[in-house]
């Protein structure tokens, strides 16, 4: 009796399992195209966009696709930043999964471009217009996605969240961040998929999978020296702009010891294969064991690996000095750091001014202080990606990345709700193009990330009922 049932269950996963690894039919492929042509064609940049006309657009979809208005939820703080959350039912068996992605993008002029920053334009294999890759493919393929489930009533173990969002890339009325703050039962649950993964590619051979994890945190920090000034004609020992000076170059010589954490040493080990002998030998010996100083050295001469490994900070910025012919009053710099996980922005300014030593250099954090929550990877997550990645991209190794940028994920896993960033769509390492001209997607590839994100919502959301 009890083994028929589980044979039952099974037997109804199974073909759960199956209906999703049928793939994508050509209709569902024309879907996906129309929706993100409406995105791409829809401006919704900070200075003249709207990203309430494009959560219009994707909310009518949705309607004529048969989910019911009490579902659908357009909100935002103000009239051009518009939010869209969309739910389907699942028999609540585990916490929502949420399909996350930002309908804002960034700045396009049209003559920085050779062509429309806003048509979708299908040329030589590639999809052209500002947001094709960041994050517009996403935006449209989850879209299919859920319209998919709702036509076919595909009976899932979750709620499938959709949620759209505003203000990821300017602004300061962040969508995710405000959804969460003001609406969390809306966006609440277990799992979020969102931008920041992908698929690296060279010269058209696929390289890994990525699989975003985890996000080093973003600090600005002034450092200010006031002096009482006077003539230039008649200096003093005493020179803000020389203290200053020399405060930074003390920054300069600050190097954070090195810290691996779970993501970034199964980063080193994975992504070994896509380098050189000699730098891929250093990744493996450091992945053993963080203080081997000859890796460490060796990956800290290459910016990114430096970056991946240790907390970075860097002048960016300074003013200083009021006129030519006077002793300056003010100097301030700029430090940008990018902090580790698991690391607070008060730890690093305890470094700053412990480096600078001089207690006339004063060292203020520029904004309210977030860290980074730590790193980690889920296993069965890990596992879900890898058997659909195994499917679609077989012999192509799925590796969990820390990120030195900021995605939305941030603030879902400050919340304690994991995001991971993952789609399935491959671009070269070599061209990045998102937030520059000329922004586009390998038509191949987008349609791979389909086919991919399909798979895999259908794994993790399946239901034996
Ligand atoms: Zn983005």
């Amino acid at each position: 009796m009890k083994t028929s049932l589980v044979l039952v269950v099974l037997g109804v996963l199974v073909s759960a399992q199956a209906r999703a690894q049928q793939g994508v039919p050509e209709s569902e492929r024309t879907l996906a195209r129309e929706i993100y042509r409406e995105l791409v064609e829809t401006d919704t940049t900070h200075s003249s966009g709207s990203t309430t006309r494009a959560a219009e657009l994707v909310a009518a979809r949705l309607r004529a696709g048969g989910i019911p208005d009490a579902d659908i939820a357009q909100l935002g703080p103000s009239a051009t930043k518009g939010n869209l959350v969309a739910r389907l039912h699942g028999s609540g068996t585990e916490k929502p999964l949420v399909l996350l992605a930002h309908l804002d993008v960034v700045e396009a002029k049209r003559e920085d471009w050779s062509v429309d920053p806003f048509v979708l334009l299908e040329q030589d294999g590639y999809f052209y217009g500002r947001g094709t890759l960041d994050d517009k493919a996403m935006a449209s393929i989850f879209t299919t996605i859920l319209l998919r489930l709702a036509r076919e009533h595909t009976p899932l173990r979750r709620d499938v969240v959709l949620v759209l969002s505003a203000d990821e890339e300017a602004g300061d009325e962040n969508g995710a961040e405000w959804l969460l703050r003001e609406h969390r039962p809306l966006v609440d649950g277990g799992l979020v998929l969102n931008e920041g993964g992908g698929g690296w590619m060279r010269q058209g051979r696929y390289l890994v999978l990525a699989m975003q994890a985890s996000e080093k945190t973003y600090m600005d920090y002034a450092l200010r020296v006031t002096d009482k000034g006077g003539h230039s004609s008649l200096p003093t020992p005493e020179n803000a702009i020389y203290r200053l000076a020399a405060g930074l170059l003390r920054v300069q010589k600050l190097v954070f010891p090195v810290e691996l954490n779970e993501v970034t040493r199964a980063f080193l080990q994975r992504a070994a294969i896509t380098e050189s002998k000699e730098i891929a030998a250093a990744m493996r010996a450091l992945a053993a064991n963080a203080k081997d100083p000859a890796a460490a050295r060796r990956l800290s001469q290459e910016p990114r690996y430096n970056a991946l490994i240790r907390t970075t900070c860097v002048a960016t910025e300074v003013q200083a000095g009021h006129a030519r012919n006077a002793l300056p009053q003010s100097a301030v710099a700029n430090v940008n750091c990018r902090i580790l996980p698991g690391h607070s922005a008060a730890e690093v300014r305890a470094a700053l001014v412990t480096a600078i030593a001089d207690s006339k250099v004063e060292v203020a954090l520029d904004e309210k202080e977030i860290a980074g929550p730590p790193a980690s990877v889920d296993a069965e997550v890990l596992r879900a990606v890898e058997s659909v990645a195994a499917q679609v991209f077989p012999g192509v190794p799925v590796v969990p990345t820390m990120s030195s940028g900021a995605t939305d994920s941030k603030y879902f896993r400050l919340a304690g709700i994991p995001a991971y960033g993952v789609s399935g769509i491959f671009s070269d390492i070599d061209d990045v193009r998102a937030h520059g001209r000329d922004e586009r997607v390998g038509v191949k590839q987008f349609y791979e990330g389909q086919e991919f994100l399909w798979r895999l919502v259908g794994e993790l959301t399946a239901s034996p009922q």
